[in-house]
């Protein structure tokens, strides 16, 4: 028999967690299904010291920590498991966790994204001590030093372009000739005297110490000759895209091209009522951990106005 809550939370990153501080708040004993990474990309990330209310910093596992313990303070539930099937087809929704089935009466899937990474070994051997996927968390450990980044799309661009207000000199690594970002971007990338391009070059390896860690620079491979050649930067930035953890939802849910949930105007409603989306799930624009915190705030207010409008 499945158990059944009034609001479900799927996430507990900024957004989850946030929407769980809110919803508990308005006595709506909200269940947070934490996921398999809780706390989510934060986790990942060192120094936090863009969040307000932090003026010395805070570690990302800490700030995940401190939201989790304000949302218990208020009863919210937490629990170890994540949502692996969805029905939203009928109310209440029903959802398939690895260790048992819930239904609930609303919704918020605050699910977050993973940036895609290159896959090799040395990537993740050196991840924190000068590989990164975010240079808005990590830019500023960059000042006056030599970095790259892989990727030729939007994202890469606006990574290198923010970049360069540290470091001396940033290398855009694309492994073709022609960039996929938008014209916009690519002209303000062009236009920067900071940034140079190493095209039809993949990252074959990134190479660095141990002791203690850093990096030293990255071998690209020529794609046209496989010739291999050392480029000697002190931090590695992956510009190669984000993948949104909304594939449960496929085709109950709207969403855009590459798998963000579409949400409605400026709430956080999704295209089944009572359904709501918050954070990097539905934005991946700003991706930030105040924004995702932001709307997880949004998502809690439309739910708690959704089940009174439902009488629930
Ligand atoms: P994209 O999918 O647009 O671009 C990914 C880039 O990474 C491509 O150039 C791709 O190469 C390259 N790439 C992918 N996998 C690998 C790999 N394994 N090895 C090497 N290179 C790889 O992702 P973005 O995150 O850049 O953008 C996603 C969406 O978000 C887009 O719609 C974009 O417009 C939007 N966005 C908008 C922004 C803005 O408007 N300010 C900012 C950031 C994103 P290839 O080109 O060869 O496929």
């Amino acid at each position: 028999m499945a158990q059944h809550h009034k609001l479900i939370i799927l996430g507990s990153g900024p957004a989850g967690s946030t929407a769980a501080i809110y919803a508990a708040r308005s006595n709506i004993a909200p269940v947070v299904f934490e996921g398999m990474q809780p706390g989510g990309q934060l986790t990942i990330t060192t120094e936090v010291e863009n969040f307000p209310g932090f003026p010395d910093g805070v570690m990302g596992p800490e700030i995940v920590d401190i939201f989790k313990r304000q949302a218990e303070k208020f009863c919210a539930k937490y629990i170890f498991d994540e949502a692996i099937g969805a029905d939203l087809s009928k109310r209440p929704f029903k959802l398939q966790m690895h260790e048992a089935e819930y239904t609930c009466d609303a919704l918020i899937i605050a699910t977050g994204a993973v940036a895609r990474w290159l896959g090799i070994p040395s990537e993740s051997k050196y991840r924190g001590h000068g590989v990164s996927a975010c240079a808005t968390c990590d830019a500023f450990f960059f000042r006056d030093k030599k970095v790259t980044v892989v990727g030729g799309g939007d994202t890469a661009m606006e990574e290198a372009t923010f970049l360069t207000k540290f470091a001396t000199k940033v290398t855009i690594i694309h492994r073709r000739g022609e960039l996929r970002a938008s014209k916009i971007m690519q002209e303000k990338a062009f236009k920067n005297p900071k940034i140079e391009f190493a095209y039809f070059s993949l990252v074959h390896e990134i190479i660095g110490e141990m002791n203690p860690p850093h990096i030293t620079g990255v071998i690209l491979k020529d794609v046209r000759d496989n010739s291999l050649r050392t480029l000697e930067v002190d931090g590695v930035f992956m510009g190669i895209g984000h993948v949104p953890n909304s594939h449960i939802f496929k085709g109950q849910l709207e969403m855009d091209e590459n798998g963000y949930i579409i949400t409605e105007g400026k709430t956080t409603k999704t295209t089944v009522p009572g359904v709501f989306a918050c954070g990097d799930v539905q934005d991946h624009l700003y991706r930030q951990a105040i924004s995702a915190a932001g709307t997880g705030c949004m998502a809690a207010l439309d739910a708690e106005r959704f089940l009174s409008s439902e009488g629930l």
